[in-house]
């Protein structure tokens, strides 16, 4: 799965990888699952305090 762009390249990054293949620059930190992870489980809390808010 190829999503992003190498910032400093412009190489095709595949999904998760941590360094450009090409150039060996790190990855943006959207490259990576645990931002991902985070932001969902970050999303999801939010909605649930949310719901929560509502029925109390
Ligand atoms: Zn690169």
């Amino acid at each position: 799965m190829r999503l992003f762009h190498c910032t400093y390249c412009g190489h095709k990054l595949r999904f998760r990888q941590s360094a450009c293949s090409q150039c060996y620059q790190p990855t943006p930190y959207y490259n990576r699952l645990r931002f991902w992870l985070i932001l969902t489980l970050a999303v999801l809390a939010a909605a649930a305090a949310f719901a929560l808010s509502l029925i109390v």
